[in-house]
């Protein structure tokens, strides 16, 4: 009999693990990215690149490839893949497990601003900048989110991102084109060298991505952290890999 694949929707580091281990398994997994990235590091196994269109086209999507199950191992900002495979997985009863991994938790020297969203962000930096404070930021919020700063006209950023961003820009800033990981003594460097004293960024979560974090602390840079957007309540959700296939076994003894 053939077994029916996994639809696994990644763009994670987390992702590409999963779909190694699945494969190494034996399970039938397809991966699918959305594209965003010009030269993304493939998953093994099956992959299919690009947006469905929408719910209605993940729908046809799972009817036409017959998925058995969807595991959702986007980055926790990814709020829009996430709402479409919950309200899909609940409109066809087919089981959902997100894979997060854990958010960051502010150490006795982080001194963080927590902000609801992007938005919030930019407020914030707005007020600090009037107060006569923050002036040199650095901006490792992602490629999709750095318009929101680019009104902000009185503070010099430092801009980290993998591809080039599209959108507005604030008027004065540098580009770094970059991608994790990092290490601390090169965050430490690059916080010196650019007379960094704000760092905004969201709580991505993971070790990939931490070192910036621990140099803030040490150097005393104060950091305006996005929180994680509320997840949907359908279906499961772990915080590993290894947990996670651990439930695509059970889902997969439970069909058999
Ligand atoms: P998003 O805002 O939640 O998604 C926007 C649209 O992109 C979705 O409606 C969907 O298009 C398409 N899409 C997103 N993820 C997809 C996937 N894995 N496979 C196929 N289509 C996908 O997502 P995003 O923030 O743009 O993130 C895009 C990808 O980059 C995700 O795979 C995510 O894991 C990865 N990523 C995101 C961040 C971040 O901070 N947001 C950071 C690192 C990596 P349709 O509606 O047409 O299906």
């Amino acid at each position: 009999m053939v077994e029916r694949p996994i639809l696994l929707l990644g763009g994670t580091g987390e992702a590409r693990s999963l779909a190694a281990q699945l494969d190494q398994a034996g399970h039938p997994v397809i991966s699918s990215l959305a594209g965003r990235v010009r030269d993304p590091r493939l998953p093994v196994g099956e992959v299919r690149i690009g947006g469905f269109g929408g719910v209605d086209g993940l729908v046809r999507w799972i009817r036409v490839h017959d998925a058995a199950a969807v595991v959702d191992a986007t980055h926790p900002f990814a709020t829009t893949m996430t709402a479409h495979a919950a309200t899909v997985a609940e409109r066809m009863s087919l089981p959902l497990l997100r894979v997060r991994r854990p958010a960051w938790i502010p150490g006795p020297r982080d001194t963080w601003v927590p902000v609801p969203d992007m938005a919030a962000a930019a407020e914030h930096l707005a007020q600090q900048i009037a107060g006569g404070g923050s002036s040199r930021v650095f901006l490792t919020t992602g490629r999709q989110d750095v318009g929101v700063f680019a009104d902000i006209s009185d503070a010099w950023f430092l801009i980290r991102v993998v591809d080039p961003p599209t959108s507005d820009l604030p008027p004065h800033h540098e580009v770094l084109r970059s991608r994790g990981p990092y290490d601390l003594a090169s965050e430490r460097a690059l916080l010196r060298s650019h007379r960094i004293d704000l760092l905004v960024t969201k709580n991505s979560g993971g070790d990939l991505t931490r070192a910036k974090l621990t140099a803030a602390a040490e150097a005393g840079i104060p950091v305006v952290m996005v929180q994680r957007p509320v997840e949907p309540a359908v279906g499961d959700t772990v915080d590993s890999v290894e947990a996670a296939v651990e439930w695509v076994t059970r889902q997969r003894r439970s069909t058999v």
